[in-house]
C-alpha cells in the first residue's frame, strides 16, 4: 500500500487565500490593519528561518509584521519592558516571542507577561485554560494547523483513536485537549476522539502506537517511527523538523511508513506550512476580537 500524500503546501495556501479576502474586507470596513508583532532574541539560524517566514506570509496575505530584536546577552528585564510596551500599543494586534529563548531567559515568565488578547502563539495560561475547558480563545497553531488538514482532507477524528507521541505545551498537550474535545473550529468530527499521549516513559510504545487510527509524532528524533510501530492504514503526521548537515527530516521513516500508512504528511511540505497559515489566522482573528472591545 503507498499512502494518500497530505500537501501541507497547498493547503496553507488555500487556508490564506481564504484569509487575505476575508482581511481584504475587513480591513476595507474597519480602516485597521492587523499587525504581528515579532520578537526575536539572539542570532538562532532556525529562529531566523522561522521569522523569516513567518514575515514572508505576513506580507503575502495583506497582514503587518513587525520584528523587534534583541540582543543574544539581553536581560530578563529588557524583554519584559518590551513585551509591556507591545502590549499597550493599540497597533500591535499580536505578539510572538519566537523560541526557544537564550537559556539564561526564564521562557513561562515571558510568556505570562504577553496581553492574552494578543497570545497568539496561544502559550499564555489563560488561553491554556480555556482550551481545556473547550471554550478556546486562540489555538495554537500547530495543532489547530493539524485540525484544519484533518478536516480540509476529509479525515474525521470522532470515534478514532488518535495517539500522539510527544507531550510538550506546543504540541503534544494542546493537540490531546483539542482531539479529545466536544468541537472544534472545523466542527465536532475533528474533535471527540479517544487520545492516548505517548512520551519517554510509555512502556511498549510501538504497542501503544499500533492501536492509533491517527498517530502524531512531536518528538524531535529523526525518522524514529518505523513502519512496524505503524496499523495499515492509519493516518500518520509528522510535526517533527529535525535540522542536520544532509537537511531537514521528520519524526516519521517516511519512505517505509508511506507503505503501511493510509495517509501521510512529508517533511518539509506538511504539518509546517499550515502552523504559519494559522498564526496568520489567530493575528487577524486577535485584530477583530480586539476591534470588537469597548
Ligand atoms: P519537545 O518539547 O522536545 O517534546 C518532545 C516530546 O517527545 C517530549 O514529550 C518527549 O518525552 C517525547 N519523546 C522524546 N523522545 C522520545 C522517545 N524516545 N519515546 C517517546 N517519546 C519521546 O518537542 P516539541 O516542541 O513538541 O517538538 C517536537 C518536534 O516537532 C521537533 O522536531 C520540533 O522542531 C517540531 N515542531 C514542528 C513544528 C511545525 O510547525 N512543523 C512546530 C513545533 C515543533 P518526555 O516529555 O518524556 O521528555
Amino acid at each position: 500500500m503507498t499512502a494518500t500524500l497530505l500537501d501541507g503546501k497547498a493547503i496553507a495556501g488555500q487556508i490564506r487565500n481564504e484569509l487575505a479576502t476575508e482581511l481584504h474586507a475587513w480591513t476595507s470596513q474597519h480602516n485597521i490593519q492587523p499587525c504581528l508583532a515579532a520578537v526575536l532574541v539572539g542570532e538562532d539560524p532556525a529562529s531566523e528561518i522561522y521569522i523569516r517566514s513567518k514575515r514572508r506570509a505576513c506580507e503575502r496575505t495583506g497582514l503587518t509584521s513587525q520584528l523587534h530584536r534583541l540582543p543574544e546577552d539581553a536581560c530578563q528585564s529588557e524583554l519584559q519592558s518590551l513585551i509591556d510596551t507591545l502590549n499597550h500599543d493599540p497597533a500591535v494586534h499580536g505578539i510572538l516571542v519566537q523560541l526557544p529563548l537564550p537559556s539564561h531567559f526564564q521562557e513561562p515568565t515571558i510568556l505570562d507577561a504577553i496581553n492574552p488578547l494578543k497570545d497568539v502563539d496561544a502559550f499564555h495560561p489563560e488561553n491554556v485554560g480555556r482550551i481545556s475547558q473547550g471554550r478556546p480563545r486562540y489555538l495554537p497553531c500547530t495543532p489547530h494547523g493539524i485540525q484544519q488538514m484533518l478536516h480540509r482532507s476529509g479525515l474525521k477524528t470522532s470515534g478514532k483513536h488518535a495517539v500522539i507521541i510527544g507531550r510538550s505545551d506546543i504540541v503534544g498537550k494542546p493537540m490531546a485537549m483539542m482531539l479529545m474535545n466536544r468541537d472544534s473550529t472545523t466542527g465536532a468530527a475533528t474533535a471527540n476522539a479517544t487520545v492516548t499521549v505517548c512520551h519517554t516513559r510509555t512502556a511498549d510504545l510501538p504497542q501503544q502506537t499500533r492501536q492509533a487510527d491517527i498517530l502524531i509524532a512531536a518528538i524531535g528524533r529523526s525518522r524514529f517511527v518505523t513502519a512496524d510501530m505503524v496499523k495499515p492504514g492509519a493516518v500518520v503526521i509528522d510535526v517533527g523538523m529535525n535540522r542536520a548537515d544532509e537537511g531537514l527530516s521528520g519524526d516519521v521513516d517516511f519512505d517505509a511508513v508511506k507503505e503501511v500508512a493510509g495517509y501521510i504528511t512529508p517533511v518539509p511540505g506538511g504539518v509546517g506550512p499550515l502552523t504559519v497559515a494559522m498564526l496568520l489566522y489567530n493575528t487577524f482573528l486577535a485584530a477583530k476580537i480586539q476591534q470588537a472591545m469597548p
